[in-house]
């Protein structure tokens, strides 16, 4: 698996902020340049990089003088607001002194989970990388914090590397991969029942990870990404050629790669990339038509709604009973639906005065839990 590992062309690459800083918490000069170095050889040699970069804090921190990381929300969106743009200005610098230029792109997962703005992210990225430029990916800060709460961006690379069909996601971190108490590294997870049970249990607790979620948030976007049929390995970030050696083919940090088939990308997208907005709860005739006669979902089988949610989310799938059966994209907003549930496809005009389609989920857009 490694050496399939090595010859990857599309690469995601996380750096989170113990990657670009020292002990002061602010960006450190040789640590921002090794890791942007290790970028130029891997676009040197034809492979196609985005970087998903965090640090807008530290640098906003930097520039207004702040020494101690502000534990108040609004506070730290406001110090990333300042940072992102001496954030960029520093990756456009050194890429311009190589011949290459960097782009940014501010993503959410909300934004992630609506189709419409998942592929829009996606033919952006793919443009980019036809002008050779570098995207350089972080959360925005002002209208998402979740990254910013618990992760710095793990779980947003692993979208991002689904998004663009990545080979391979690079997580940095300050450690050389995930160790077991006794000392060893692991060096290959290969299933997601493994993370489950040995790798939980017998995690050793590495404290040197300074990263705001830590191990348990790489362990989380590990997983994510092994269900998403993103291979993803964990290296050291401080090591001058922690990047380069994975493609020398070294045995270096934790490999994650669930070894089976891949699903269909949007079926994969409704599974598992879309985060459940709100939930349909159906009459037995309308589970049964979806499960056993594959049709489609129309008003008439929708006994009741949860949650709000907006035309083009996904939503999860309830029978009379309660049991969470699948989730599917719907077609109508949470809005529309309470006024056309229950009702003939033939008065969907007349009660909204307008009709998208008959179905309320189409049949390519539903996903069932086996
Ligand atoms: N998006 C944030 C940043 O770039 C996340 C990192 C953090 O929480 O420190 O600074």
């Amino acid at each position: 698996m490694r050496e399939a590992i090595r010859s990857s062309q599309r690469i995601v690459i996380k750096a989170g902020t113990s990657i670009l800083t020292g002990r002061d918490g602010w960006i450190q000069e040789d640590h921002f340049s090794n890791l942007c170095r290790q970028i130029v050889d891997l676009v040197d040699a034809k492979k196609q990089v985005v970087l998903v970069s965090s640090g807008a804090i530290a640098f906003g921190m930097q520039m207004t003088g702040i020494k101690k990381r502000p534990r108040n929300m609004p506070r730290l969106q406001a110090c990333a607001a300042i940072g992102q743009g001496g954030l960029m200005h520093a990756y456009e610098r050194y890429f311009s002194g190589r011949g290459l230029h960097a782009a940014q792109l501010l993503l959410t997962r909300d934004g992630l989970e609506i189709r419409k703005r998942f592929l829009g992210a996606r033919h952006t990225l793919d443009e980019l990388f036809k002008m050779k430029v570098i995207p350089i990916v972080n959360e925005n800060d002002t209208v998402a914090t979740e990254e910013i709460a618990f992760g710095d961006n793990d779980i947003l690379s692993v979208h991002v590397a689904h998004l663009i069909h990545a080979d391979l996601l690079i997580m940095l971190s300050d450690v050389d991969g995930f160790y077991l108490q006794d000392g060893s590294r692991i060096r290959q997870v290969s299933s997601e029942s493994e993370i489950d049970s040995e790798l939980v249990r017998h995690l050793k607790d590495t404290r040197k990870e300074r990263t705001v979620g830590g191990m348990k948030a790489k362990l989380e976007a590990a997983r994510v990404a092994m269900r998403l049929g993103v291979p993803l390995v964990m290296v050291n970030g401080h090591d001058e050629k922690g990047i380069r050696k994975i493609f020398e083919g070294e045995d270096v940090g934790t490999l994650f790669v669930e070894q089976r088939e891949k699903k269909n990308a949007r079926r994969k997208w409704i599974a598992f990339s879309a985060a459940r907005k709100g939930a349909l709860i159906l009459d037995a005739g309308a589970c049964e038509a979806l499960r056993v006669k594959k049709k489609s979902l129309l008003p008439k089988g929708i006994v009741q709604l949860e949650g709000e949610f907006e035309k083009g989310q996904v939503v999860e799938l309830r029978s009379p009973s309660g049991e969470v059966f699948g989730r599917g994209v719907v077609r109508y907003s949470s809005q529309e639906l309470k006024r056309i549930l229950g009702r003939k496809t033939s008065e969907i005009e007349e009660i909204l005065g307008y009709k998208y389609q008959d179905e309320v989920i189409q049949r390519n857009d539903l996903v069932f839990w086996e």
